[in-house]
């Protein structure tokens, strides 16, 4: 059956933006790749090309490496004081609110994700982030320390920035990334090389422009757009780069891990993730059902911490999960700038084949498709939302992560069966738990090796609280004070008086 869209009228602001040249960022002014080489961006919604970006490679993290160094050492970022400092990232965070419907719909028409979804979570949260971490400016602070050595010291301990940051960001949300990433490093006064997603480089360069428009000091937020392989390695080996963090693949985020070893630079990994989701027979169904579909269907499951694994108590297993397939059969997909597009296409033509592929293996090992499983449409990179049912816990589908609108659903007898099954995974991401028993919530959440567990809720996120991950899925967490570790060093002081 055909379907007709009916998309928004492109903001004048945002088409003014797209056809501008998009340069590198670097010591405070747009500049052409060394190279002068550049690389298309898509609407994954059609497949055709939007705009043309610099290409940064080597040279251009050299460079940009070179400004922030003599940000960092020279540069009145980190000496100001806190409360200006604070300031302004304040102010990052009024011009991100006040042009928030040009970067809605920037992101939409980059991503592909529904309009809808960036003008209530993407935008949103990113200014509140900034906001955030506007205020621990100011709240950095050390201890004083009672040390027991015979006789009188005074001993404290000092938070320093940790000096010059290279942050390397994936496509699934990228204003938001680039807010976490760069809030907090900022909040610290490190000074930044970010390197965007080569799929969808054009939210961070127009926040860049906002960067510059706050009134940042030369050097201290440095764009480069590139490839992962040469301008994204290239930084995490960078000798002069005291800090290198990643949130992306896992495979990657080793990757990383080994270049950095030239100069032992901190590592923080943000990586993938299999989280386990967990309705119990007691849980209010209704809620749990539409839960359980909104934890995987989100952002087109293209979600680090996706309810990927739905694990269903025996006696409500067939109820829950022909409700979760019930739910992703009305899932109107469209386009991202459709308002009542409820799931937009996947990032790109590669993300379609990857997440196709998966389906496919794991109906030929034997899983059932109780909804979606195919391609949907013939233009742009659209999948259906996808039900699989009759898989084993050893199957691919159910151990690796698929990044798309694809969940598996497995039934368990015992609460005894289930923390074994849960805990069965490389990952550590998240988790979700869905029961009216607070106290079998509570015990589970005990034992569940992940970084987040939700109960009776899914994808909650705020800037106050810190994410990030158990085993591959990551080293370190993001938002919330834990952040701030990854951005300082700690100094002890001790005076004999
Ligand atoms: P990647 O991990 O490949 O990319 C994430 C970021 O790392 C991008 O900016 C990428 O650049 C960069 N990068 C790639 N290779 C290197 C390298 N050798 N050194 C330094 N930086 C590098 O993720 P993909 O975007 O390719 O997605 C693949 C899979 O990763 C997904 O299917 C999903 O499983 C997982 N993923 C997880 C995310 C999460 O939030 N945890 C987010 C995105 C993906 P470039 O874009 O130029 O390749």
């Amino acid at each position: 059956m055909a379907v007709s869209y009916t998309e928004i009228a492109i903001a004048p602001e945002v088409t003014r933006f797209i056809a501008q040249p998009h340069k590198l960022l670097i010591d405070g002014e747009w500049v052409e790749a060394a190279s002068g080489n550049v690389f298309p961006v898509y609407n994954p919604a059609t497949g055709e090309i939007i705009a043309q970006v610099a290409e940064g490679d080597k040279e251009d993290i050299d460079r940009a490496v070179r400004a922030a160094r003599k940000a960092f050492d020279g540069g009145p970022w980190r000496t100001m004081t806190p409360s200006k400092r604070g300031r302004y990232i304040w102010r990052v965070a009024e011009l991100l609110e006040q042009h928030s419907e040009e970067f809605a719909q920037l992101e939409s028409l980059d991503n592909g994700k529904p309009i809808t979804e960036t003008r209530a979570a993407d935008v949103p949260l990113a200014v509140d982030l900034f906001r955030y971490m506007a205020g621990w400016a100011s709240k950095i602070e050390g201890n004083t320390i009672p040390i027991s050595m015979p006789g009188k010291y005074f001993a404290y301990t000092l938070r320093e920035p940790v000096g010059v940051v290279g942050q390397i960001i994936p496509w699934n949300f990228p204003l938001l990334m680039a807010a976490w990433k760069l809030g907090p490093a900022l909040a610290a006064g490190c000074t930044i090389i970010l390197k965007p997603a080569s799929l969808t480089p054009l939210s961070a360069l127009r926040l860049g422009e906002l960067f510059i428009e706050a009134g940042f000091p030369a050097g201290v937020v440095n764009i480069v757009t590139g490839p992962g392989q040469t301008a994204g390695a290239a930084l995490a080996a960078h000798p002069d780069v005291d800090k290198i963090a990643i949130t992306g693949s896992t495979e990657v985020g080793k990757q990383i891990v080994h270049a950095a070893t030239g100069n032992l630079k901190k590592v923080s990994l943000e990586l993938g993730g299999k989280s386990p989701n967990i309705v119990l027979k007691d849980a209010d169904m209704e809620v749990a059902i539409r839960g359980a579909a909104n934890a995987i269907f989100f952002n087109q499951g293209q979600v680090c911490c996706a309810g990927s694994r739905l694990y269903v108590e025996q006696a409500v297993f067939e109820q829950v999960v022909e409700g979760v397939a019930e739910h992703a059969r009305k899932i109107r997909v469209g386009p991202g700038l459709d308002p009542e597009t409820q799931m937009g296409p996947l990032v790109s033509d590669h993300q379609l084949r990857l997440v196709s592929g998966y389906v496919e293996a794991g109906l030929a090992s034997g899983a059932t498709a109780l909804s979606g499983g195919r391609r949907y449409g013939e233009q742009g990179y659209f999948l259906e939302p996808t039900v699989l049912t009759d898989v084993k816990q050893d199957m691919q589908v159910v151990q690796e992560e698929i990044f798309g609108p694809v969940v598996v659903a497995l039934p368990f007898k015992e609460l005894d069966e289930i923390l074994p099954l849960a805990n069965d995974s490389m990952y550590g991401l998240a988790a979700g738990i869905w029961t009216k028993d607070l106290s079998k919530a509570h015990l589970l959440a005990a034992h569940l090796h992940a970084g987040t567990v939700w109960i009776n809720c899914y994808n909650v996120f705020d800037a106050a609280m810190p994410f990030g991950g158990y085993k591959q899925s990551g080293w370190g967490r993001e938002m919330g004070h834990e952040v701030l570790e990854n951005y300082t060093e700690v100094k002890s002081v001790c005076i004999r008086l």
